[in-house]
C-alpha cells in the first residue's frame, strides 16, 4: 500500500501557490489509517520518550492514535486561548501566514522526555515552535515524528540545524 496515493495534493489551498495534503482520504480508509500508525510507530522505537505532544488540529488525530499504540501519555499544543489553566505560549510563522501554539503548564511531570507528532512537515516553524515551548515549560524535547515531509521547503534541514531529531514515514 502506497499511502501517499491517500493523500492527495489540492492545488491552491489555503493561498494560490501552496499545494495542500490531504489527509481526509486516508483517514476515512481504514487500512490506510492503520498502515500510517504502524509506519509511525516504527519510526518512533528510535526515540527516547514518555510523553507525545499533539499539534493542532491533525497532530492530534495521528498523535493521540500513536500514544494510544504505544502506550504513551499524550498532551495538545493547542491555538490560543482555547486551554483552561495557566499556559506558556509561542508565536511562529508559517508557509502560509502566522500562528501562536500554548501548552498547559501543569499538564505533564516535570523533566519528561516528549516526542512532538503533527501530521505534515513544511518549513519545519511549527515544530520549532512546540520546542520552544516544551523547553519553556521544563521538559526534554526527545524529537519530532510527521507523517509527510514536503519536499523543497528544506523542513527536516531546519529542524536538523537546530537540534531537534525528527524523523517522516512519508516524503
Ligand atoms: P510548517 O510550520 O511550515 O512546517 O507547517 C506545518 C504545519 O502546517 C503543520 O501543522 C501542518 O498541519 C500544516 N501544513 C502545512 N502544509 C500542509 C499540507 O500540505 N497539508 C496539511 N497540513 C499542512
Amino acid at each position: 500500500m502506497n499511502l501517499l496515493d491517500y493523500l492527495p495534493g489540492v492545488p491552491d489551498f489555503p493561498r494560490p501557490g501552496i499545494l495542500f495534503r490531504d489527509i481526509s482520504p486516508l483517514l476515512a480508509h481504514p487500512a490506510a489509517f492503520k498502515e500510517a500508525i504502524l509506519q509511525l510507530e516504527a519510526l518512533a522505537r528510535e526515540f527516547d520518550y514518555s510523553h507525545i505532544l499533539g499539534i493542532e488540529s491533525r497532530g492530534f488525530i495521528f498523535g493521540s492514535a500513536l500514544a494510544h499504540q504505544t502506550h504513551k501519555g499524550f498532551a495538545l499544543a493547542r491555538k490560543p486561548n482555547k486551554l483552561p489553566l495557566a499556559s506558556h505560549r509561542e508565536s511562529y510563522g508559517l508557509e502560509y501566514g502566522s500562528d501562536s501554539l500554548e501548552i498547559q503548564q501543569s499538564t505533564l511531570p516535570q523533566g519528561v522526555r516528549v516526542l512532538i507528532v503533527d501530521d505534515v512537515l513544511a518549513t519545519g516553524g511549527t515544530i520549532i515552535a512546540a520546542s520552544q515551548l516544551l523547553q519553556k515549560a521544563g521538559f526534554e524535547v526527545a524529537g519530532a515524528l510527521t507523517l509527510l515531509e514536503i519536499t523543497g521547503l528544506n523542513g527536516g534541514a531546519t529542524l536538523n540545524q537546530k537540534g531537534i531529531a525528527n524523523r517522516t514515514v512519508l516524503v
